[in-house]
């Protein structure tokens, strides 16, 4: 097959169609994958990658939450996000004057959708809901532990959110997630959707 010159013609390259039906798909799904799609699957090889590199050896199977928290850390040092510690100067500022030596990590955001993915990963590879290590409790506890230290160590408010607003997407705290979401990391800036807080 003669395969035409300079042929970087993918039709769907900007768009993707809003709806994505994440129902089981059962058989052959012809559609395209969508950017979460195609994200999530990336996130799904690297954390099969991190288990094969684990020591010791850890299998999908013997994977905990405790295990999940571990990646996760283990993933803030490829973040972008400055997180100031306690003693700075800089602790609770949103726009810091001047650059300080506080470690980057991965930002909430990017870990709760990460999160999010994975687990449904988990599942789309036949694994049961119930042993699920990304939906553990243990797991739930961390990212809100997280999310609070983030918030008071970068003066953003998360729980902007919770307020009496009805649950429309607020196109102005969606400006300030943008800052929150890391667009590094191995990750690409499809971080678009919050996952669902369970
Ligand atoms: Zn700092």
């Amino acid at each position: 097959m003669d395969s035409t010159s300079g042929g970087a013609s993918d039709p769907n390259a900007g768009e993707v169609p809003s709806e994505t039906g994440g129902g089981s798909a059962e058989g052959s799904s012809v559609a395209p994958p969508s950017r979460y799609e195609s994200q999530k699957r990336r996130d799904w090889k690297t954390f099969l990658q991190y288990l094969r590199n684990h020591k010791p050896p850890l299998t999908l199977a013997r994977c905990s939450g405790a295990h999940v928290i571990e990646f996760l850390k283990y993933l803030d040092q490829f973040g972008k996000t400055k997180v100031h510690q306690s003693g700075c100067a800089h602790f609770g500022l949103t726009n810091p004057p001047a650059p300080c030596a506080c470690p980057l990590k991965q930002a909430w955001g990017s870990l709760d959708a990460l999160i999010g993915r994975l687990r449904a990963a988990y599942e789309e590879n036949d694994g049961r809901p119930e042993s699920n290590p990304f939906g553990a409790r243990a797991v739930r506890i961390y990212l809100r532990e997280v999310r609070d230290g983030q918030a008071k160590a970068r003066g953003i408010p998360y729980e902007k959110k919770k307020r009496k607003r009805p649950a429309t997407a607020t196109e102005n705290a969606s400006s300030e997630m943008a800052q929150v979401v890391d667009g590094g990391g191995g990750s690409s800036d499809a971080v678009a959707s919050t996952t669902t807080s369970v």
